[in-house]
């Protein structure tokens, strides 16, 4: 009888069981480096689709995948975007209309821009109803707040005297020290309780929001940053995003760990 001689081919199979092998985990680690699909909203700008590029540029290298959502009211269209996305960031930009917290304007309001207001708080809107994480940055944690049903100082130096938060020339140094409250994530992510950051705001949160909490203040007592109580949703009044190339690169890990950031430990 004929022997046939399987050897060969058992061998065969097994180095391409292994090389297949490789591939999915070449794969899989290509795919699970854009860890986040986090939605970015416009600055609605009169001319053109755009968030400014440094946030941009910070989520790309945390290894994110930005998604910039187009102002619209369309409830159907929005909450689409949202449904996409696996977490949402405020960026900076103008003031808030204090029409928001029922208080009337301040001769010393900024600039503001109505077609953002109603835009973000709709993305706000969505955003909760779908139980997304949220972040804010700057306008961001102001709108925040806002939304949950906190108030805003109109102008800081008019309002409590306090100066020093509006230093637009060097966004990529520290301007001034806040204090971070030892029992905050954004503690345990940076595991300090001093830093040196930048400042460009000229108003800041006045009364917090009920499902908010401060967890950073400056010395002349600013809130510097927020964290959401039950809701998952975090932010800050300076700029990490322009600090993480200039003075202190370490806020990087505010990116990397955008979801640990914004997420309750429950
Ligand atoms: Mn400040």
């Amino acid at each position: 009888m004929h022997h046939l001689n399987i050897e060969p081919l058992i061998d065969i199979m097994k180095k391409t069981i292994v090389w297949i092998g490789l591939f999915c985990l070449l794969q899989w680690s290509l795919h699970a480096r854009r860890t986040l699909r986090v939605g970015v909203g416009e600055v609605c700008s009169p001319v053109s689709l755009s968030a400014p590029r440094t946030y941009i540029d910070a989520l790309l290298e945390a290894g994110h995948l930005p998604v910039l959502i187009p102002a619209t009211d369309n409830t159907h269209l929005l909450k689409e975007y949202v449904q996409k996305i696996d977490i949402l960031l405020l960026p900076g930009g103008e003031d808030v209309d204090p029409a928001y917290y029922n208080t009337p304007p301040s001769p010393y309001l900024g600039e503001v821009n109505g077609r953002r207001d109603t835009f973000e708080m709709a993305l706000l809107r969505e955003a909760v109803v779908q139980r997304k994480p949220i972040v804010g940055i700057c306008r961001g944690l102001q709108i925040i707040n806002v939304y949950f049903g906190g108030t805003l100082y109109q102008d800081l130096q008019s309002e409590i005297g306090a100066t020093g938060h509006k230093c637009p020339k060097s966004l990529s140094h520290s301007t001034h020290t806040i204090h971070i409250d030892k029992n905050s994530r954004l503690y345990q992510l940076l595991g300090t309780d001093t830093l040196g950051v930048n400042s460009n705001h000229h108003q800041a949160i006045k009364n917090i929001a009920p499902k908010l909490r401060a967890v950073a203040h400056t010395p002349d007592g600013v809130i510097e940053a927020i964290e959401g109580i039950a809701y998952p949703v975090a932010a800050v009044q300076f700029h990490p995003e322009r600090l993480i190339r200039g003075d202190v690169p370490k806020l990087k890990i505010l990116f990397s760990q955008l979801n640990k950031w914004a997420k309750n430990k429950k």
